[in-house]
């Protein structure tokens, strides 16, 4: 333990970000980076607990009082060896990750859990800025050859465990570019695309191969891949949006946050639009239906574009300030979240349902609002409208889309719809194929994701190989 006081001499010290007049005029990355001094300090907080509940809380198992440890005796070289032999990205993570390890931190229980993430994203970014990060390229080839369907996190993941295991890895990729929602849903404020970039750049020089723009199902056919490769992985995340079908669903201007977010990346990243008619929020009054990330990335966008209004509707009523934490520690604790777009200007609406849409010409130009009760059904006489020039659905994702690739596999489902497979070896139905990442759990985050690709290489490793160096 670096220092047995650190706890009681420091306080927790938060995130800070840039100014809202100033952000919300780029698209940047706008927290500021903290100082390695200060983290060092932070790390100093750990009490390494005997039963770290951090461990515990983080889905990839991150050792984190162990580089709490190295960080604040300056070891940065062997934190980020440590850090990397559980996480594959803890840039991503360290960025967009809404640490579940800090809400199990012991130290939470009294209002300030060790600063895990930022203390993540220094080790992870000072890897990188001392050329640490280097391609891993596997001694000996096996001579097996795996497909991974999607180039999100899972997939990535996925690919650079296997590959760097001696299989030759090929990543199919109906995008331009890799990512998955890193590149295509979050926004570049709260992730840059460049960091994406250089992690695929360091993969491609590992030997994974990538096929972008190769729609599985639609260009290339499944049983093509099914027949060519040892083992199919399929990482092709959640994407069918819940839907709202209600009166005027059908008027221009509404839209699934996922019609609108990705535009926004790709006028950023300076890739075309393709056939689709531009979303922009300039000048608009903006409806966004649901919380969650998605709906505060809608806000955040919004705000960005020039939007006059933002409001959001939240089907749940509103959660409490602060958690009961003897109650709930320490497990994620439901309680309101402030995310920083809501901060850039959002008024926030909460036990509401958006009941039907009205409009003019065909474009619309009201949302008809009612508030629910606990059990979500509309209370009489409580019936109310928004003016509203773009309206963004962001109620989360029903599951994967089942036409083409899916369909044509005949893959077993799951009762929710996700492709059926198990923790323990990531099998499907289908001989020699795979699931992981969103599209075998549903809906979630990225950290999970990160997690369900590392063990879904390790079943496939063990499947190919009869045994697995591969960790869990
Ligand atoms: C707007 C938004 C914001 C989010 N913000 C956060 C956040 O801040 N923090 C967090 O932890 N999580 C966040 N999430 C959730 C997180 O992004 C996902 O849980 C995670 O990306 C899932 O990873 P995945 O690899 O399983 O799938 P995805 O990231 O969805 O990647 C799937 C990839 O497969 C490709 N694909 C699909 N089908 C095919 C096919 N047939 N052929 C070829 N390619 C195919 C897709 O194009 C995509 O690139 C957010 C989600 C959204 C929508
Ligand atoms: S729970 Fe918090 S204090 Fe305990 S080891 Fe983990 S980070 Fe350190």
């Amino acid at each position: 333990m670096g220092k047995a006081t650190g706890f009681l001499e420091f306080e927790r010290q938060e995130l800070k970000y840039q100014k809202v007049d100033d952000r919300v005029r780029h698209y940047n990355e706008f927290t500021v980076p903290p100082l390695e001094s200060d983290m060092q300090t932070q790390g100093a907080r750990c009490m390494e607990c005997g039963v770290p509940y951090c461990h515990r809380g983080c889905p990839v198992n991150n050792q984190i009082p162990d580089w709490n440890d190295l960080v604040y005796n300056g070891d940065w070289e062997t934190a980020a060896r440590n850090l990397h032999s559980t996480n594959n990205f803890p840039e991503f993570t360290g960025r967009v990750c809404p640490a579940p390890c800090e809400a199990a931190c012991t130290l939470n229980l009294f209002e300030s859990p060790v600063t895990i993430k930022q203390i993540e994203y220094t080790i992870a970014e000072r890897a990188w800025k001392d050329g640490r990060v280097q391609p891993e390229i596997a001694k000996v080839k096996t001579g097996k050859k795996v497909a991974v369907i999607g180039s999100g996190p899972a997939g990535l993941a996925a690919a650079q465990q296997l590959v760097r295991v001696g299989h030759d890895v090929h990543v199919y990729e109906k995008n331009a570019r890799a990512g998955g929602l890193l590149r295509y849903g979050i926004p570049d404020f709260k992730l840059d695309k460049h960091v994406v970039e250089r992690r695929v750049q360091q993969m491609v020089a590992e030997g994974v191969v990538f096929h972008f723009n190769a729609h599985v199902g639609v260009d290339v056919k499944i049983e093509d891949l099914k027949a060519e490769y040892d083992a199919v992985l399929l990482a092709g995340g959640s994407e069918k949006s819940r839907d709202l079908p209600v009166p005027g669903r059908e008027l221009r201007g509404v839209h699934f946050a996922m019609e609108f977010l990705p535009q926004q990346n790709r006028r950023v990243g300076g890739e075309p639009l393709g056939a689709v008619d531009p979303i922009s929020a300039l000048g608009k009054r903006v409806v966004v239906i649901g919380g969650g990330d998605t709906g505060s990335d809608c806000i955040g966008t919004s705000n960005r574009q020039g939007a006059t209004a933002v409001v959001q509707l939240e089907i749940m009523p509103k959660p409490p300030e602060k958690e009961d934490k003897l109650l709930t520690w320490p497990n994620w604790p439901l309680k309101l979240r402030t995310s920083s777009s809501h901060e850039e200007g959002a008024e926030r609406l909460f036990g509401v349902t958006a009941i039907s849409f009205e409009g003019q010409n065909g474009v619309v130009n009201k949302v008809n609002c009612v508030k629910v009760d606990a059990k979500f059904q509309p209370i009489p006489g409580t019936e109310f409208s928004i003016d509203a020039d773009l309206v963004l659905f962001a109620m989360g994702f029903v599951h994967p889309v089942h036409e083409g690739m899916i369909n044509e596999l005949g893959v077993d489902k799951d009762g929710r719809g996700n492709v059926k497979a198990t923790e323990a070896d990531y099998r499907t139905s289908v001989d020699k194929v795979f699931a992981a990442g969103d599209m075998r759990r549903g809906q979630s985050l990225v950290v999970w994701a990160i997690r369900e690709g590392r063990q879904a290489a390790r079943a496939i490793d063990e499947f190919l190989m009869g045994s697995t160096v591969l960790p869990r």
